[in-house]
């Protein structure tokens, strides 16, 4: 996996960014307390004052001046605390949390790259860095029948373009997400280009993400060279094997344990034996632990099937909701507005 180096400065930047953010947090809460507070600032003092007066008597030859200082700071501490409780100050107003507490935002821990720095790297690597600049614009709202026909019958049904897509589609995407957090359940996206797949299936994630949900959004070909990169590990003990091992423990976390991954754009990518069924192992997990999957496809079911393996494929599909979408390249009519 690699990284550009202005992509990785720019993670770098996000993380002095975080600490700044908190120190300037921390200043005001200092000020405020002084302010508000002055006792608070006065034990401060106070413990500045003693430790100094001790060390230096200490240094002067007073074998006995440290003798009990430790309980005595610990004391003043228990006044400072106690003094902000009865203030009504939660405990951690001057220590607040991190967003990473592994790391303490500085995106390394214990000499390497935290968890929270991959998971960035991972995301400027794929769409889902994109994914919060397409679903300011791609979202319910925005989503217009008027791209579909009114004349035009779906194949089979006695139905219009337009009908179906709000009938069925929409009205199913819909109840998709009002049943989330019952059932999850997956969706299958079949259909020719253009025909709004995406958009969709970045109106769900947005729903999701703004609902609090984990959403990962992968194009076929970002899984599937992400499963490559892990392919080689079983093998040696060396110390760079063990650091892919354990890249790839946190991949695993990242993109088996979200609450809702999209894979967008199957059957483009460039797979083999190793990546298909790497692939469906993941899919499977997610079945069985029973994480939300949507799916996005140029193919049809039978050349899906044709593509992976027939065993695995129909286990998979038997779990899927397939919505197939009708109409014509919507990318074509709007270039022409
Ligand atoms: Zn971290």
């Amino acid at each position: 996996m690699a990284l550009s180096n202005t992509e990785y400065n720019a993670i770098l930047r996000e993380y002095e960014a975080l600490q700044a953010a908190r120190q300037q947090l921390l200043r005001a809460r200092k000020a405020e307390l002084n302010r508000v507070l002055p006792g608070y600032r006065a034990l401060e003092q106070e413990i500045a004052d003693r430790a100094m007066a001790r060390y230096r008597a200490a240094v002067g030859g007073d074998k006995e001046a440290l003798t009990g200082l430790k309980a005595e700071l610990e004391e003043l501490e228990k006044q400072k605390s106690a003094l902000l409780c009865t203030a009504g100050y939660p405990d951690d107003f001057l220590a607040p949390p991190y967003h990473c507490e592994h790391c303490k935002d500085t995106g390394f821990a214990d000499g390497e790259k935290c968890r929270c720095f991959r998971q960035k790297m991972i995301a400027r690597l794929s769409r889902q860095g994109r994914l919060a600049a397409s679903i300011r614009e791609e979202n319910f709202k925005h989503f217009s029948l008027d791209y579909y026909s009114d004349e035009r019958k779906v194949p089979g049904l006695n139905m219009s373009e337009r009908a179906y897509m709000e009938q069925l589609v929409l009205a199913q995407c819909k109840a998709y997400l009002r049943n989330f957090d019952k059932r999850k359940g997956n969706l299958l996206f079949t259909g020719k280009p253009g025909l709004g797949k995406t958009f969709l299936s970045h109106c769900i994630a947005g729903e999701l993400l703004s609902r609090g949900k984990t959403v990962v959004y992968l194009s076929a070909e970002e899984l599937f060279s992400l499963l490559a990169a892990t392919q080689w590990r079983q093998r040696a003990e060396s110390d760079e094997e063990k650091i892919r091992a354990r890249e790839e423990r946190e991949f695993r976390e990242y993109i088996y344990g979200c609450d809702f991954l999209i894979i967008d754009d199957l059957g483009t990518e460039f797979g083999n034996a190793f990546t298909a069924s790497a692939f469906f192992t993941l899919l499977n997990e997610r079945l069985i632990t029973k994480r939300g999957t949507l799916i996005s496809t140029n193919l049809d079911p039978k050349q899906l099937k044709a593509q992976y393996t027939e065993r695995s494929t129909s286990r998979i599909l038997g779990e899927y909701d397939i919505l197939p979408f009708y109409g014509s390249d919507i990318r074509a009519k709007k270039r022409k507005q």
